[in-house]
């Protein structure tokens, strides 16, 4: 049997998006992740569940959280992990995304998790491969694995999702996490708002139920988790925002900003921090309300439970 025709019953699923995948989906990798955060707090957190498997990360956009868990997911797991260094690679010399992807299949890899800073390259490639894909962000469509890992550290402070009002701030217009956010919010039954100035809004944000805001003021009323956005210069032709500090001024989040959300309201923000841009110190740093070193921890459970249920034998379903 050649990699290229294997089987239908061991076609391997893949974690795309966060778009149409049902809450008790979601559900079960919130369960799932669990007893791997009670496995990550013990002295002994390694097993074996993956001995023997490949894990390759080919990261084609930066990282720092979201490449370091992947890797720590899988060694935590068992598995024989690789980064991929595109700066060193073959793709510096031309080589195409698909020659890319292909070459690495052919070496038996059991999963590819893959960030791009083109909107639908990750499933162009999941299309062409043997082995799970995981999309670790591509452009601004979707990073399904960041919507997870904050949907799970809200259920586990706030006990549920259902009802919470989740206000989404800042640089929706290029955040991928913004948009996978909404999904999982929505299909979990939360109140999800999005403020921020008219030029960093998409245009199709009300047909997917979102309240627009374009005030903090407002949109944090009563808010039960407020989430912050960086602003996303590298994906920005032209200017979004008159300057950096009329910015902080209208929409960075400061204590008094906070004082509309509710008292208990969490903040949280996926990474890397701008300070003094969209965020200030003073909340960033305010052990009671922000949970975003919770994010960070949390987001290696959630990896590993996302390597564990995709290298499950399950029958061909194709995309989670
Ligand atoms: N780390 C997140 C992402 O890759 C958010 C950001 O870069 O601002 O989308």
């Amino acid at each position: 049997m050649t990699a290229s025709h294997a089987p239908a019953s061991v076609r391997p699923r893949h974690l795309l998006a966060i778009q149409g995948m049902p809450a008790a989906e979601i559900v079960r990798f919130f369960d799932l992740a669990e007893t791997y955060v009670a496995q990550n707090r013990s002295p002994d957190k390694n097993t074996s569940l993956l001995r023997g498997r490949t894990l390759v990360n080919l990261f084609f956009e930066n990282s720092t959280r979201t490449l370091t868990s992947f890797e720590l997911a899988g060694k935590r797991l068992g598995a024989d992990v690789i980064n991929m260094a595109v700066a060193v690679s073959s793709i510096k010399k031309g080589e195409t995304l698909i020659d890319t992807a292909m070459t690495l299949n052919a070496m038996h890899l059991d999963v590819l998790v893959v960030r791009h800073p083109e909107s639908g390259a990750v499933r162009l490639l999941a299309n062409k491969v043997n082995c799970a894909v995981i999309n670790a962000g591509d452009g601004n469509h979707e990073h399904p694995t960041q919507a997870l890992l904050d949907g799970l550290t809200i259920r586990r402070r706030k006990g549920h999702i259902e009802g919470l009002v989740v206000a989404i701030c800042g640089d929706i217009l290029h955040s991928r996490v913004a948009r996978s956010n909404i999904h999982l919010l929505n299909a979990l039954g939360a109140r999800v708002r999005a403020v921020a100035p008219p030029t960093l809004l998409p245009a199709d944000l009300a047909r997917l139920g979102v309240e627009v805001h374009h005030r903090m003021e407002t949109g944090l009323v009563d808010a039960d988790i407020v989430m912050m956005l960086r602003l996303q210069t590298e994906r920005m032709s032209g200017q979004f925002v008159p300057s950096v500090r009329e910015y902080f001024h209208f929409f960075g989040l400061t204590r008094e900003k906070l004082r509309a959300a509710k008292p208990d309201a969490l903040i949280m923000h996926p990474g890397p921090m701008n300070r003094g841009v969209e965020i200030d110190s003073e909340v960033a740093d305010d052990i009671k309300r922000s949970v975003i070193l919770d994010q960070v921890e949390l987001g290696v459970a959630v990896r590993m439970a996302c390597l564990d249920l995709l290298t499950r034998p399950a029958p061909a379903t194709g995309a989670i």
